[in-house]
């Protein structure tokens, strides 16, 4: 089919690496791309080349930004002018998939079944060559360029969930995975009680790439800020395995440092076998997430 070859050809260029970087660059705007060579962004094979003090620094400048990551700073990268309409586009057909597919469907569904879903339904409609251009650079964009460190966990943006692996829990429109991160959320509720929730659980790429195009639209297409609160797509742990908890009747509260608050964290975090993903003092340029539960 049609369809199939474009993307093929698309994919190609993108797992080669994979697009040219003069093409990737167009990603972001010119002028902030030139701030941010001066300023102490770092990826780890730069990091061991700095001498001490400047690491020192660096790892400050990271601090403070995670600290404050709803606020806008100097270096901060932004999605390029011209990116601006098709970003709008793409973020409103991948919104559409989602409202034809239903909620619990999307947080498991694969960027090939999101493309057949568009090619079936008038309503979403087919994704545009410049749509799926800008899906796949922004897949394979180096995010460390951007001042977002954590580790790309999923590397194929086709990478599919196996939904016999999964299982839906009940009330929450979340499923998690079978095995070690069933287990840990059902002994979580064992210990810290009835009013422990499920607010995430296994998220494809399209769903993680859906919400960080919604956090990037939010964030006037500031890419460093929308990272500061959201895994970019391919990088977030919800893929393979990690899960949001809150507190019932907490509302959107659960995903605020509230959530710290609760008599429910005050417990969960006395367990000897949780582990927070992004702790107060992460190095990854994440927010601290008190309700993120590490499970991989
Ligand atoms: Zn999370």
């Amino acid at each position: 089919m049609d369809l199939n070859f474009k993307r093929r050809r698309l994919l190609k260029t993108g797992a080669a690496g994979i697009l040219a970087a003069a093409t990737v660059i167009a990603l972001v705007s010119p002028s902030k791309k030139k701030d941010a060579k001066e300023v102490t962004a770092i990826n780890s094979e730069q990091k061991a080349l700095l001498n001490p003090i400047e690491n020192e620094s660096a790892v400050r400048d990271n601090l403070h930004k995670v600290k404050h990551f709803n606020s806008v700073f100097r270096d901060d990268l932004y999605l390029s002018a011209e990116k601006q309409l098709v970003f709008k586009t793409t973020l409103n057909r991948i919104l559409r998939v989602k409202k034809v597919i239903g909620y619990g469907n999307f947080n498991l569904v694969s960027f090939d079944d999101m493309l057949l879903y568009a090619h079936r339904f008038p309503k979403i409609g087919r994704f545009t060559q410049a749509e799926l251009a800008l899906i796949d650079e922004i897949f394979f964009y180096d995010a460390n360029e951007y001042g977002f460190f954590g580790n790309k966990v999923i590397k194929d943006l086709t990478s599919r969930i196996n939904k016999k692996e999964t299982i839906k829990i009940a009330g929450s429109g979340h499923y998690l995975f079978q095995g070690e991160a069933l287990a840990k959320f059902k002994q979580l509720k064992k210990d810290v009680g009835p009013n422990l929730i499920l607010t995430s659980g296994v998220r494809s790429v399209v769903k993680q790439l859906q919400l960080f195009l919604a956090k990037l639209e939010a964030s006037n297409g500031n890419l460093s800020l929308a990272s500061r609160s959201l895994a970019p797509p391919g990088h977030s742990y919800h893929g393979i395995g990690d899960f949001d908890v809150g507190k019932k009747g907490f509302g959107k509260l659960n995903f605020t440092s509230r959530f710290s608050e609760t008599d429910e964290y005050k417990r969960l975090i006395d367990l000897k076998y949780v582990d927070l993903r992004y702790t107060i003092d992460n190095q990854v340029g994440v927010r601290y997430e008190p309700w993120h539960i590490k499970v991989v």
